[in-house]
């Protein structure tokens, strides 16, 4: 099975959900599944989720749930076939559902006219057509002038980069698949269109309430989220850069220096962050990459990445497989090399309650760079030491060992981080005896290596790993 320590998180889809087909894809090195709500129904996200759970006992792996929410996305309703959006013509959005023409179209969202001013710009088609507001009655009708024009599709998603829309970030749409993403314990849930910090506040709210062991993934793809991008990433558990509505809302070029942006303040914040959309987009046809796809991947892998995403090229695509296999090559290659970008020195500064647990997470990656050891081993319950050392990305592999199944799957996004189930805790030198032989039994280290090894004693002391040993395999 491919190991690389950037991740990559495939979408699933008709293309991709029978079994075969999954387990196909995380031989060739998908870490997380991700199931998309906007076309997902509730039966189908059941299924996958058993088939990700089958998987994972069958194959022995630590596949993770990505469960993404659609929130306030904006669509038209359905469109005559041929309609032709010109430059200068004028359109209409109704709140009433007629068929769609070149002259008027139904607007799904009810409160389009109130929230819609004079001026603002109302992008269709991931922004392939462009207009401009020029009337509207406050009410249900909005009149715009065609600027960039071209055919007018059914269903098709609508942005509004200069409005603020009184929807909420979690839609009623959204609360029902939250229901079942919880039901299902997914690991992770995204957020989409995030504005700002109570977003993700409400949605941690109501995981709280239901005692759902969720992550939360912010997807930025508003300019909104970006202006408030610290306090966003302070509020989230990851991060993910949703290039493809982030590049309809603000200017497509300010996109690669926002994603860069956004990378390293998620690594000074130990937060995982997902580069998403479009990354191998012309193999949802094809059987190899372009070259500018192949340096996207590479680039971002770079950039210091925890995990890279597919989306359509693995949901609809016609190759979902031989796409992991081309991404995780690159992955690898890149990773060879040596050149991932060497981080930020960020040592823990303050002396808050978790501050001698973040001091030993520094120190070992750093010892274990230093003294080239094969691992750091690390053991969690809630995953804190696993985000921690996982963000100064140490060139050594991450070894985490857990009682927990849900954060075992969980931390199969982040980077470097490999998972092991171990529910033992006697005291600390039997589980350091206990665990050293899993990694030898593993093959992952050999004789002379040299080992990290960090824990709380007493063993029990949960939350505190406030000990690092170094000691060195030896098989005899
Ligand atoms: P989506 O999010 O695929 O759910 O739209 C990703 C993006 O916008 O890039
Ligand atoms: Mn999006």
């Amino acid at each position: 099975m491919a190991y690389n320590k950037a991740k990559i998180v495939a979408t699933l889809g008709p293309a991709s959900s029978d079994y075969e087909v999954m387990v196909e894809m995380v031989k060739a090195g998908v870490n997380v599944f991700r199931i998309n709500f906007s076309h997902s129904s509730h039966d189908a996200a059941r299924e996958i989720v058993d088939k990700v759970r089958k998987l994972n006992a069958e194959l022995n792996t630590n596949i993770a749930v990505l469960a993404d929410l659609q929130g306030p996305k904006l669509r038209i309703g359905t469109v005559k076939e041929g309609a032709v959006l010109k430059v200068g013509d004028t359109l209409t959005f109704t709140n009433k559902e007629v068929e769609g023409s070149a002259e008027q179209v139904f607007m799904t969202y009810q409160q389009f006219a109130t929230d819609v001013k004079i001026g603002d710009r109302i992008l269709i088609d991931d922004g392939k057509i462009l207009l401009e507001a020029t009337k509207t009655n406050s009410k249900d009708e909005v009149e715009a002038k065609v600027i960039q024009g071209g055919p007018l599709k059914s269903r098709k998603g609508v942005n509004l980069p200069n409005t603020r829309i009184s929807l909420p970030c979690l839609t009623e749409k959204d609360l029902a698949d939250l229901e079942v993403a919880m039901e299902c314990r997914a690991e992770w849930v995204a957020l989409s269109f995030v504005r700002n910090p109570n977003d993700v506040y409400q949605l941690r709210d109501i995981l709280q309430k239901n005692n759902a062991p969720c992550h939360i993934i912010s997807k930025i793809e508003k300019p909104e989220a970006v202006v408030e991008i610290d306090e966003i990433i302070e509020a989230s558990d990851g991060i993910m850069v949703a290039r493809g509505d982030l590049g309809v809302e603000v200017p497509m070029q300010g996109v690669p220096l926002i994603q860069k942006m956004i990378v390293n303040k998620c690594h000074l914040m130990a937060k995982p962050v997902v580069i998403a959309t479009q990354m191998m987009e012309s193999m949802i046809e094809n059987l190899t990459p372009t070259r500018a796809e192949v340096n996207d991947v590479a680039n971002s892998v770079l950039d210091g990445a925890d995990a890279v995403m597919l989306s359509g090229e693995t949901s609809v695509g016609k190759n979902p497989v031989e796409v992991i296999k081309a991404m995780s090559k690159i992955i690898a290659h890149v990773e060879e090399s040596g050149q991932v970008s060497v981080r930020e020195e960020n040592p823990p500064r303050y002396r808050n309650k978790r501050f001698i647990t973040d001091s030993i997470c520094y120190n070992a990656s750093k010892v274990a760079d230093q003294i080239g050891a094969a691992a750091i081993l690390t053991m969690t319950f809630s995953g804190y030491t696993a985000f921690k050392i996982s963000a100064h990305r140490p060139k050594t592999s991450i070894l985490m060992f857990t009682s927990n199944r849900n954060i075992l799957n969980t931390m199969s996004l982040l980077w470097g981080v490999r998972g092991f189930y171990y529910d033992k805790m006697v005291s600390t030198d039997e589980t350091f005896a206990d665990i050293k032989q899993m990694v030898i039994d593993s093959n992952l280290v050999s004789d002379g290596d040299l080992i990290v090894k960090i824990a709380s004693m007493p063993i029990h002391e949960e939350g505190m790993t406030n000990m690092l040993k170094i000691s060195s395999i030896s098989e005899s």
